[in-house]
């Protein structure tokens, strides 16, 4: 039995991807998180993702090499804007997007990622879903189910995503027109509507090595271009625009990986009672999907 297994997000930096014993989207992570066999997880990512690789193993130390590293979008919601939202729509459930603290998990019905969104939201009794905390992904959702959606907050988004506009896709698109347009389901919907694809990073790695064109504009973050390089050599693939950079994602460099290994820490801790109705909540999702 290996003692540690090192799982790194598609967005974190090229070379601790090099080093990981696995890299992957959320989806993919949560359940490779599950199967490991190392007593103990090191996670390259935000907070929220080594949270929930603790959530979903309670007798295995998870260590998370830089605590300071936060998703800019889960900081922009708290439990009670999902009580209070639920009181108005007493007949709602709540589906709350992976990307989201612990405490936000705790107080919803079930979990979706970007790739199972549509899915979970379908496999819903209730007409009416409240939604955290992307309203891009809402958007996204209600567009491919019958359901209504309601974004809370009403402004969440990932800064990183929504700040990709028209225009900067235009201004590539200039320059390599025969190029394909692949994009996140957290760019603003009207990204979305000229992009050729639209998937979650996974999906996005796979649509790149699947396609026949020789070039990708890729709307997500940069940390998937040099696997995207790595897995389909030969195709141009280029960023979408030079901003497409989230900060907290390159926290965990390589040395504070093996500096985690040395120290056995920093530890993730998530408040049991907290972790329970986290982990009923995620369990669903892995149930549905
Ligand atoms: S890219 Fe956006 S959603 Fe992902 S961790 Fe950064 S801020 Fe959060």
């Amino acid at each position: 039995m290996n003692d540690f297994t090192l799982l790194a997000h598609n967005y974190v930096r090229p070379e601790v991807q090099q080093i990981a014993d696995f890299t992957g989207d959320s989806l993919e992570l949560a359940k490779k998180a599950q199967e490991v066999d190392a007593g103990t997880i090191v996670f390259a990512g935000v907070d929220f993702m080594a949270e929930m690789a603790a959530i979903l193993n309670p007798d295995r130390d998870v260590i998370h090499p830089d605590p300071h590293a936060k998703c800019a979008m889960a900081l922009r919601i708290r439990p009670s804007d999902i009580l209070e939202t639920r009181r108005r729509y007493p007949d709602a459930e709540v589906v709350t997007y992976i990307n989201s603290s612990a405490a936000i998990k705790a107080v919803s019905d079930i979990i979706c990622t970007s790739s199972n969104a549509v899915k979970i939201v379908n496999s819903m009794d209730a007409d009416t879903i409240i939604f955290a905390p992307d309203q891009n992904l809402a958007a996204y959702v209600a567009e491919h189910t019958r359901k209504e959606l309601i974004p809370v907050p009403a402004l969440g988004c990932c800064p990183v995503h929504h700040a990709l506009t028209v225009e900067d896709i235009g201004e590539r698109i200039r320059k390599y027109p025969e190029a394909e347009v692949i994009v996140h389901p957290e760019t603003t919907p009207g990204v979305q509507r000229i992009a050729d694809f639209i998937g979650s990073t996974s999906a996005m790695i796979r649509y790149v090595r699947e396609s026949k064109a020789d070039t990708i504009l890729v709307g997500t973050e940069h940390g998937i271009i040099s696997r995207m390089k790595l897995e389909s050599p030969g195709k141009r693939i280029i960023p979408a625009s030079m901003h497409l950079v989230c900060p907290d994602m390159k926290m965990c460099t390589v040395d504070r990986c093996l500096q985690a290994v040395k120290e056995h820490g920093p530890i993730v801790h998530v408040d049991k009672e907290v972790a329970a109705d986290a982990r009923r909540a995620l369990e669903r999702m892995l149930e549905v999907t």
